[in-house]
């Protein structure tokens, strides 16, 4: 891998299952409402945060390339 991530957490989406901060500690955080952020707005290309965006089970979760828009997940039809 090598590419930086963009994280993007839909909150109107996000259900607060915590799924996507127990696959990827470092990725997400919960807030007091049970939302998930990420971290940060950015993140070094990880299984973990992939797996994390793939887990999620409303899809709440969009990861691009961070130089080139490039979908990473959900992947580009
Ligand atoms: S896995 Fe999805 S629904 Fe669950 S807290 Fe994370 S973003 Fe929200």
């Amino acid at each position: 891998m090598g590419d930086r991530w963009r994280v993007v957490v839909d909150r109107n989406v996000c259900i607060g299952s915590g799924m996507c901060a127990a696959a990827a500690p470092d990725g997400f955080r919960l807030d007091s409402a049970r939302q998930s952020h990420p971290a940060a707005p950015e993140t070094d290309a990880a299984e973990s945060v992939l797996a994390a965006a793939e887990g999620c089970p409303v899809e709440a979760i969009t990861l691009t390339v961070a130089d080139s828009g490039e979908a990473v997940f959900p992947p580009e039809e």
